[in-house]
C-alpha cells in the first residue's frame, strides 16, 4: 500500500512518523484543558473528544473519547477498532467532504503534552530475545548456552503496571540491595549499574475469560497495538536479588513507554516471520500468521549538556524469537484472564553485531569495555543526567510508521531515611 494522502500537509512526507497510514492513538492536553483522547496526524492532533462531541465520529450510543485513556475503545472489539480507522482515514483523506468541520478540531503536536495513552491494567515483561539471552548467559554465567526451557517456553515475569510511566517522565535512579561478588554482606544504596532494555510493548485490547486457554491466532487478533518499551534495569540489584524468583526490585522503578499505541491495523504491512525453530515447538504455540513486524530501532544516549544525542544502537522488532501473539497465548494457557489494557513487553531486543544489542549490559559487556559517545564521553552504564531516547519506524513505500520517542532522563537517586 503507498502513502495515502492527507488533507494535512504535514502528512504527506516519506519520513514523516505520523502520516494517514498511521493514526496511532494518545493522550493529551493543552495548557489547562482536562487530558482527552486524540489522533496524530502530520504535524497535528485531532480532539478525539470534540469530533466526538461534533458528532463527526459517532461508533457507540455513549461517549468514548473525552477521557484520559483508550480502554474503552478497547473494549468495544476489534469490529469498533475498524470502523474507527475507517471513519477517521476517510475524514482525513484529501478531497474528503467533511474538512472544514474537522479543521478547527485540530491542535498542534508542538503546543501539546502527552500523557500515558492507556491506563496499564497489568504488565508482564518477556525475555524472548535470543541474542539477548545468549549475551546475558555469557555475561553472567560465562556460557551463552541457553537455558534448557528456553526454546520451549517463552519465559516471562510479572511487573508492575504502577511504574509504567509515559516518554518523558523523569527516572530517579533507584536504591536498592547490592552485593558484591567478594563482599561478605549485602550494601544498600543507589544503583551503580543502572541499564535500558529496548523493548516493544504489546497492548491487549480484548481480553479472555478466566479458566479459558485462547489460541495463537485469538491472541493475535486481541492486540490492541504495539508502544515502544524502555524497561528500565538495575543490574547489580537485578544479579543479587533474580534467583530463584526471577527480576524484583532491579525492574520496578520504572518502564518507559512511547506516547503514541501504534494499531497492529497500521503495522499488517509490516508483518515478519518469527526465525526457523532450532526446537519444534509445542502445538499449543503455533500459529498461522506471521507474528512479528520489520520495525527498525534505534537506542540514543544524551548526556546532561552535550550538544547532541549518539545512536549507541540499532536493530529490528523482527529479530525477536517469539511474537507477542506467542507470548500472550502462553500467558492465558493455563487459565490466567488477560485484560484490555494488559501490556506485554518483549523482552530486550538484540542483533547479532555489537552494534544491535539493545542494552548497555551488552553493549559494554558488563562495563569492561566501555563505548565511547559521538562527545567523546565514554560510558560503562548511565550516569545521572543521561538522556536514553529508543526509536521505532517501519518504512513502507513512500511513507513511513513511526512511534514517537519513548525518552527518559535519569536523576539522581533520592534521599531515604
Ligand atoms: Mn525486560
Amino acid at each position: 500500500m503507498p502513502l495515502l494522502k492527507s488533507w494535512v500537509a504535514s502528512a504527506n512526507s516519506a519520513n514523516h512518523p505520523f502520516p494517514l497510514n498511521n493514526l496511532p492513538y494518545g493522550v493529551f492536553s493543552t495548557g489547562e484543558d482536562e487530558p482527552r483522547c486524540g489522533v496524530a496526524i502530520g504535524d497535528m492532533i485531532l480532539d478525539m473528544a470534540a469530533a466526538e462531541a461534533e458528532g463527526l465520529i459517532a461508533l457507540t450510543d455513549y461517549p468514548l473519547f473525552d477521557v484520559p485513556y483508550w480502554n474503552d475503545l478497547m473494549e468495544e472489539g476489534p469490529a469498533v477498532w475498524a470502523a474507527l480507522r475507517e471513519r477517521l482515514t476517510a475524514l482525513l483523506a484529501k478531497g474528503s467532504k467533511e474538512q472544514e468541520a474537522v479543521e478547527p478540531l485540530l491542535v498542534p503536536i508542538a503546543e501539546s503534552t502527552l500523557h500515558m495513552p492507556l491506563v496499564v491494567s497489568e504488565y508482564t515483561d518477556f525475555y524472548a530475545g535470543r541474542q539477548h539471552a545468549q549475551n546475558m548467559g555469557a555475561i553472567l554465567r560465562g556460557s551463552p548456552d541457553l537455558p534448557a526451557n528456553w526454546l520451549h517456553i517463552p519465559i516471562g515475569y510479572n511487573g508492575r503496571a504502577s511504574s509504567v510511566v509515559v516518554s518523558g517522565t523523569p527516572i530517579h535512579r533507584p536504591n536498592g540491595q547490592t552485593k558484591a561478588p567478594d563482599a561478605e554482606m549485602p550494601s544498600f544504596g543507589p544503583s551503580k549499574r543502572l541499564d535500558i532494555e529496548l523493548e516493544m510493548g504489546a497492548v491487549v485490547g480484548t481480553g479472555s475469560e478466566f479458566g479459558q486457554p485462547i489460541t495463537v491466532d485469538e491472541a493475535d487478533a486481541m492486540i490492541f497495538g504495539y508502544v515502544l518499551l524502555n524497561d528500565w534495569s538495575a543490574r547489580d540489584i537485578q544479579g543479587w536479588e533474580y534467583q530463584p524468583l526471577g527480576p524484583f526490585q532491579g525492574k520496578a522503578f520504572g518502564t518507559s513507554i512511547s506516547p503514541w499505541i501504534v494499531t497492529a491495523a497500521a503495522l499488517e504491512p509490516f508483518r515478519a516471520p518469527t526465525p526457523p525453530r532450532e526446537k519444534e515447538l509445542l502445538p499449543y504455540l503455533k500459529g498461522s500468521k506471521d507474528g512479528l513486524y520489520d520495525i527498525e530501532l534505534e537506542v540514543l544516549m544524551q548526556p546532561e549538556g552535550a550538544d547532541r544525542a549518539s545512536v549507541i544502537a540499532r536493530t529490528n522488532y523482527s529479530r525477536m524469537y517469539y511474537s507477542a501473539a506467542e507470548q500472550l497465548c502462553h500467558h492465558a494457557i493455563g487459565g490466567c484472564a488477560m485484560n484490555a489494557g494488559d501490556l506485554l513487553g518483549s523482552g530486550t531486543i538484540s542483533g547479532p553485531e555489537r552494534s544491535e544489542f539493545g542494552s548497555l549490559m551488552e553493549l559494554s559487556w558488563a562495563g569492561r569495555e566501555p563505548f565511547t559517545l559521538e562527545t567523546g564521553e565514554t560510558r560503562g552504564f548511565i550516569e545521572d543526567g543521561d538522556t536514553l531516547t529508543l526509536r521505532g519506524n517501519a518504512r513502507g513505500d513512500g511513507y513511513t510508521i513511526g512511534f514517537g520517542d519513548c525518552l527518559g532522563q535519569i536523576l539522581p537517586a533520592k534521599a531515604w531515611g
